[in-house]
């Protein structure tokens, strides 16, 4: 009888393999948009990580020959800084991201991470690194648990709950009926959208990555959640790198460094106080979202 149903177990272990495979891969598209177009180097060695600073060096870059979205782009992140990136959509800030990952390779320039080029080191290595917090983020149709050890081969159920409490979101496994064995997505538990970012912050907390790359990580949640995955986020964020890419601008006041990007160029640096001083982009940014936000208090 067990001879009869191996074949049916190996079916269901493809199906679940498969499975995992595409919604992992619906979860990277999210970020990246295209398959990988890179390879590694021959014999590239590992990206050994000691102080995790990131520096892009005269970046140029575009999807199409014919067109350039990245001209030159230069900045630096120290080793444990805060460093924000906004401004108008397209203006390249999602690019900044893709080629931190290394879906694509500039056409120029080099981008560093802790001085060593990313484009020759391996790419598991390079990925091990950087922990990605994207805007929506992709439960896997299985268990909480599953969701979040899938961050790290080998976490343990104590690496899980670490993980899970510094996420803040152990008052919600204590209420679901098999608490970390309980099945999420669509074929179990509904969880909102605050709760989803929260299991994608705890999947990143196991990963334990010293950079964190947050892509409009808090923006499609309302104002209320927005805050409370904010605080989560500045806890989990202190003592590593961070690159937080953010339309409010109240989200990011605090960051070390304000990058300003407009049309693939920085269109200006600078701390929150220093850039409303300087009354340009930033501070005309700042000065429409002021009015939105009070129109929108106002209606509430
Ligand atoms: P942001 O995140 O600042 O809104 P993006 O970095 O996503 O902007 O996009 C910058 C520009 O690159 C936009 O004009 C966008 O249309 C273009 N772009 C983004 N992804 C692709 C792609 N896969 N192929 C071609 N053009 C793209
Ligand atoms: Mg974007």
């Amino acid at each position: 009888l067990t001879q009869l149903f191996r074949p049916l177990d190996m079916l269901g272990w493809v199906y679940r393999t498969v499975r995992q495979g595409l919604i992992d891969m619906a979860a990277m598209f999210e970020l990246i948009d295209t398959q990988a177009e890179v390879e590694d180097a021959p014999g590239a060695p590992a990206l050994v990580v000691r102080r995790p600073s990131v520096a892009f060096e005269d970046v140029v870059f575009g999807y199409e020959p014919e067109r350039t979205i990245l001209h030159g782009l230069s900045f630096e992140v120290p080793a444990g800084a805060h460093v924000a990136i906004v401004g108008p959509s397209g203006a390249g800030k999602s690019t900044i991201a893709r080629l931190l990952f290394r879906f694509y390779d500039p056409w120029s320039g080099r981008i560093l991470i802790d001085g060593q080029d990313i484009a020759q080191v391996t790419q598991a290595s390079l990925r091990a690194a950087i922990g990605i917090v994207p805007q929506d983020s992709v439960l896997f149709n299985d268990t909480i648990g599953y969701n979040i050890a899938y961050g790290r081969d080998g976490a343990t159920h104590e690496d899980i709950v670490r993980a899970a409490k510094d996420a803040a979101i152990m008052p919600l496994v204590e209420r679901l009926p098999d608490r970390f064995e309980t099945e999420v997505g669509e074929r179990g538990l509904k969880l909102s959208g605050g709760e989803k970012q929260r299991v994608a912050i705890a999947r990143t907390l196991v990963k334990n990555p010293p950079i964190l790359l947050l892509d409009e990580a808090t923006s499609a949640l309302d104002s209320r959640t927005e805050q409370d995955i904010l605080a989560t986020l500045h806890r989990v964020s202190e003592n590593r790198t961070s690159l937080s890419i953010a339309h409010r601008l109240s989200t990011i006041a605090d960051a070390d460094e304000i990058l300003v990007m407009e049309h693939g160029r920085l269109a200006e640096r600078g701390s929150h106080a220093a850039l409303l001083r300087a009354d340009g982009l930033y501070a005309e940014m700042w000065r429409r979202q002021q009015a939105e936000s009070e129109v929108s208090e106002a209606a509430e």
